[in-house]
């Protein structure tokens, strides 16, 4: 059976001396585990360094949350792939819906920042998901469909095999909604099938995809028992850590009962 992920994305919280505080509080919390849910930190870039140096004691990896989608060169306040990975970042968020709506990053910018993360042997973590307006009209399945095809189905076989696939309704991001398990389970499952028609069943079997969207310790044990939801992608609930620990013991509770 496949082991689950829980992803932390910070976004832009914390202070240098409160993200130490947390980092160190979650790095205790998890060597107390006997894991076998991959755990996955994402703080802001001045922070990754840190969490870097707090991730070689303790049994967590770090992720960026955002990349440029080009090589090098000029580009004032951008970081490159190839500088996450010289900082032994090996994972990095790409296609946060926060970053769709704030930063007008579209499918195609994203498709390339894709690429820059894998051609530096970066797992990206690949956002999908809909507004609540397209889910209410029903355009949700195209929406989802269409950001996997402009932004991942250019890649080869065993590059997608490389990618975290989120699912993030974004009327569920830091609002306190929360996607039913059977509405969650629902959009895993068209994602899977998407998979599996485009590069066959094993791939489709093996890819990640998680859940995000106001996933807390109260409900993370029923969605991640859903059979398509391999994990999740944590906003809010992973800037505490007594939460974010307590998440991490649903996942660890869902592949022990699997
Ligand atoms: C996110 O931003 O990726 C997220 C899932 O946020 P939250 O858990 O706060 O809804």
């Amino acid at each position: 059976m496949k082991n689950k992920i829980v992803a932390g994305n910070w976004k832009m919280n914390k202070t240098f001396s409160e993200a130490d505080d947390l980092i160190y509080a979650i790095s205790e919390g998890l060597n107390d585990m006997e894991l076998e849910t991959d755990v996955i930190i994402c703080p802001p870039y001045p922070y990754l360094e840190m969490a870097t140096d707090a991730a070689e004691e303790s049994n967590f990896t770090v992720g960026a949350q955002n990349v440029s989608y080009a090589e090098k060169g000029a580009y004032t306040g951008e970081v490159s792939a190839a500088m996450l990975k010289s900082m032994d970042v090996d994972i990095c968020i790409v296609g946060h819906s926060e970053r769709r709506a704030y930063f007008k990053e579209t499918d195609e910018e994203l498709a390339k920042k894709v690429d820059q993360l894998l051609a530096n042997d970066i797992v990206p973590i690949f956002c999908v998901g809909e507004t609540l307006e397209e889910r209410e009209s029903g355009a949700h399945w195209d929406k989802i469909g269409g950001q996997l095809e402009n932004s991942l189905f250019h890649l080869k076989k065993d590059e997608i095999a490389n990618v975290i696939i989120a699912y993030e309704p974004v009327w569920a991001i830091g609002t306190g909604k929360t996607a039913t398990p059977q509405q969650a389970q629902e959009v895993h499952a068209f994602i899977r099938k998407k998979i599996e028609e485009k590069y066959g069943t094993e791939t489709a079997y093996n890819i990640y995809i998680l859940y995000g969207g106001s996933c807390n310790p109260g409900n993370a044990l029923e969605l991640f028992s859903c059979q398509d939801v391999d994990g999740g992608l944590i906003g809010g609930a992973s800037l505490k850590a007594e939460d974010f620990i307590a998440i991490v013991n649903a996942a660890e509770t869902c592949t022990k009962n699997d």
